[in-house]
């Protein structure tokens, strides 16, 4: 006879955002929740990094309330559609799954990376999003990260008042941004994980 599996699936697992807690992740898409590939438009190259579902879970059940903020320049390109995006989101929560009502809310800036800037600028390093979901979800800054495997992560993190946190699942860092971590007390994980452990 198989031995029982005790392991609580998610299923099994009461799930409900806290929506009044002022605690948050902001999490960046590719290379932190699914592995980063380029220029993302076809939902069956969607691949979760190992672990990402156990640590959204972790956070939701730590009382944080989830965020995702992804640049996704590929549309303002017109490489791909706002509507690939969303139908790249489902096929994460199908993988993750987890439904997409865990995340309070999602924001993928679509804005042209060769676009200039402008105040209305989603894109990361805006600390837009943030900035509005702070205020509309009465979110204490102090009790917010925003994690990601860029330098435009952790600059939308700092630009926006929180703590930026780096985790090692997406592009590389190099000596120059290791150098940028430590002076902006940036801490570094191996993934989303072990960082939603400390939670
Ligand atoms: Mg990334």
């Amino acid at each position: 006879m198989p031995a029982e599996d005790l392991t609580p699936s998610p299923d099994s697992i009461q799930l409900t955002p806290n929506e009044n807690s002022p605690k948050a992740l902001f999490l960046d898409r590719d290379g932190t929740l699914i592995v980063d590939k380029g220029n993302l438009g076809d939902p069956e190259e969607v691949e979760l990094i190992p672990g990402t579902a156990e640590a959204l879970i972790m956070a939701l059940q730590a009382g944080y309330r989830l965020f995702i903020l992804t640049n996704q320049g590929g549309v303002g390109l017109g490489l791909f559609s706002r509507d690939e995006v969303e139908a790249c989101h489902r096929k994460m929560f199908e993988l993750l799954e987890l439904p997409e009502g865990l995340f309070t809310a999602i924001c993928a800036a679509t804005e042209s990376p060769v676009e200039p800037f402008t105040e209305q600028s989603y894109r990361k390093p805006s600390p837009r999003f943030i900035k509005d979901m702070i205020k509309e979800c009465n979110l204490d800054p102090k009790q917010c990260f925003m994690i990601g495997d860029r330098q435009t992560d952790w600059e939308a993190a700092r630009n926006a008042g929180i703590q930026g946190v780096a985790v090692l699942t997406g592009a590389e860092i190099t000596d120059e941004q290791e150098a940028w971590l430590a002076n902006n007390a940036v801490p570094q994980y191996r993934q989303l994980y072990q960082f939603c452990r400390t939670l």
